[in-house]
């Protein structure tokens, strides 16, 4: 049986006080059962988060690397350094990173290449936006994401993908769950193309406006193996709830 992921994306939220209150609240709930859960905080918290939740079962990832080992990159972070810390999983590739700060196909691979490198886990993020939808690009976008990451690495370092909708994120208008699962069958058969082993074994999580409430027809369909969150991951006790679905 395949994994099951639910992976909490604070994005720029919060403070060192919330912080400590969320994880407070999170280690009061018991662990979940059958469930694998990250927690992806912001870069400056990282070091005192992996500290508190040493020993627990929540794992700790960052939501971005630089695709450089080191060098005059100012402000930038590299994978060497997330590993240096504790952190085993990393975000690349999300909208917000391809929308705002130019990340394309080709640094998001790039990433994905220096996590892995490091010993981290790659949360490799895939998804169209509302346009490329209604122009029925979907397939086409999706597999150019994919296709760049598979051109530098294999899906045995690839700790899991995401099929986030851009439309989705943050809106409120979650992907039903039939029309999730068909991008999903298809990220699965572009991955058996490469190695059939780890294509039923890789989780491809779903992103995009999960919540308690719709988490469990998500989960219901066969290739959708758990759920990236971002708003409800902001609550301890929501995020713990998607896990329970
Ligand atoms: C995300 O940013 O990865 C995300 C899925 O956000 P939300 O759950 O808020 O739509």
């Amino acid at each position: 049986m395949r994994e099951r992921i639910i992976i909490a994306n604070w994005k720029m939220n919060g403070t060192l006080e919330s912080a400590r209150a969320w994880i407070e609240a999170y280690r009061t709930l018991p662990a979940a059962a059958n469930c694998r859960a990250v927690l992806c905080a912001p870069f400056v918290y990282l070091p005192e988060i992996v500290e508190r939740l040493r020993g627990t079962p929540l794992e700790v990832g960052a939501q971005d690397v630089n695709e450089n080992p080191s060098g005059a990159y100012t402000g930038e972070i590299s994978a060497g350094m997330l590993a240096d810390i504790g952190v085993s999983w990393c975000i690349v590739g999300h909208s917000e990173r391809r929308r705002y700060y130019g990340d394309t196909d080709n640094r998001v691979a790039m990433k994905a290449l220096a996590a892995a490198k490091a010993g981290i886990r790659p949360i490799v993020c895939v998804g169209e936006t509302l346009e490329e939808r209604e122009r029925g690009e979907t397939q086409t976008v999706i597999l150019r994401q994919l296709n760049a990451v598979l051109a530098v690495m294999m899906p045995a370092s690839i700790g899991a993908v995401a099929y986030e909708p851009v439309w989705a994120i943050g809106t409120g208008h979650v992907a039903d769950p039939e029309t999730a699962q068909a991008v999903h069958a298809s990220i699965r058969r572009r991955i058996e193309l490469v190695d059939q082993a780890r294509a039923m074994t890789l989780p491809i999580l779903y992103g995009g406006s999960v919540t308690p409430d719709n988490a469990a027809g998500l989960f219901a369909m066969p290739d959708i193996d758990g759920a990236l969150v971002g708003g409800a991951s902001l609550k301890a006790t929501s995020f713990f709830a998607i896990g329970q679905a």
